[in-house]
């Protein structure tokens, strides 16, 4: 867990970037919250600090009904999974709050995980998840007609304006995209969303990160895709292995990557690999490696490019006076991140 302060410092700014990386209990209510919670703030000495929900849930603690701590955790609530089979068996039926009331789901829970979890409206994820189901129905060989009944629309017309919109195409021509997989995973530091195709991953990046609605549109545009949320196996293979490299278990990435960029960005990522588990360079170090030490700047710009966080290691570049500088992951994950690898330099 981070120090006191820091966590305290979290607490009083509501920074919810904080989230799944400690909880608080609060001694006089016997609650406990995540960073970021809207109750009312603690005082440092009422405070006890919890690195899980189950340290926490042990020492007596109740989950707070405001910031509903227990959610967190990687875990997906039981009655998420259990919507996920009956959209799953029924593709055609359409979900009013009526139908979820009726399988003893409620409908603004289900808007909440939703806008959390991809940020965006429960109708438009199951709009997405039909349309995806459509093209891979038709890339095995169902007709437009067959592939678009067996989703759940009542016309053919409504089902290719549903595509264009979708994919930009007719249902036909959307038979050749290419689906970019989207999927958020939970990490020490708090969750990441990851992208993958089948020939590796695309982007890793935290979820809080500034940069990541530019990345995400970089990708799409850069490599002509259509995000879909599925989790891919190349996002449970480095889902697997951040748990491990967390654990201070693992000092290299086997998962495949590609990166998209310009050849200068691409050089400079490519340096950034070369830099050993453990160590650390400057910026001027950088420049000098790719051939052009006076393009400070612009290594500096194509490290804060980098699209696939801490598997291409660009928080490995430091300040020249050691001070950390900056990092689109948040300052205090880069410490984080050269802490854990100079502890673990050594293990392997
Ligand atoms: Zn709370």
């Amino acid at each position: 867990m981070p120090k006191i302060r820091e966590m305290y410092q979290a607490v009083v700014n509501r920074d919810s970037s904080y989230e799944g990386i400690f909880y608080l209990g609060v001694k006089t209510t016997g609650v406990f919250c995540k960073p970021g919670c809207r109750a009312r703030i603690p005082k440092l000495e009422n405070i006890e600090f919890f690195s899980s929900t189950k340290s926490a849930f042990a020492k007596g603690y109740r989950p707070c009904k405001v910031c509903k701590p227990e959610n967190l955790n990687g875990t997906t609530p039981p009655w998420i999974n259990r919507l996920n089979l009956e959209i799953e068996n029924d593709r055609s039926k359409k979900w009013s709050d009526e139908e979820l009331k009726l399988i003893g789901i409620d409908p603004s829970g289900v808007r909440r995980w939703f806008k959390k979890k991809y940020d965006m409206t429960f109708h438009n994820y199951i709009r997405k998840i039909r349309l995806s189901n459509a093209i891979t129905e038709m890339k095995n060989g169902e007709t437009m007609t067959q592939a678009a009944f067996a989703q759940g629309y009542e016309s053919l017309s409504g089902f290719i304006d549903a595509m264009k919109s979708f994919t930009g195409k007719t249902p036909t021509e959307s038979k050749n995209v290419k689906f970019l997989s989207v999927d958020k995973i939970n990490t020490q530091l708090g969750p990441m969303i990851a992208c993958a195709m089948d020939d590796g991953i695309y982007l890793l990046e935290f979820e809080d990160r500034r940069m990541l609605k530019t990345q995400m549109k970089r990708i799409i545009r850069g490599n002509k895709v259509v995000p879909v949320l599925s989790k891919h196996k190349y996002i449970k293979q480095i889902e697997e292995e951040l748990q491990l490299y967390f654990e201070g278990k693992l000092s290299e990435f086997k998962t495949p990557f590609k990166m998209t960029g310009t050849e200068f960005q691409k050089s400079v990522w490519n340096q950034l690999l070369k830099i050993p588990f453990g160590e650390t360079i400057c910026y001027e170090e950088l420049a000098a490696r790719i051939g052009n030490p006076t393009a400070q700047r612009a290594v500096a710009n194509a490290n804060g490019f980098n699209s696939i966080g801490i598997v291409i290691p660009c928080h490995r570049v430091i300040g020249k006076d050691g001070n950390l500088r900056g990092y689109g992951g948040k300052v205090w994950r880069k410490k984080k991140l050269l802490d854990l690898e100079s502890a673990n330099n050594n293990a392997d």
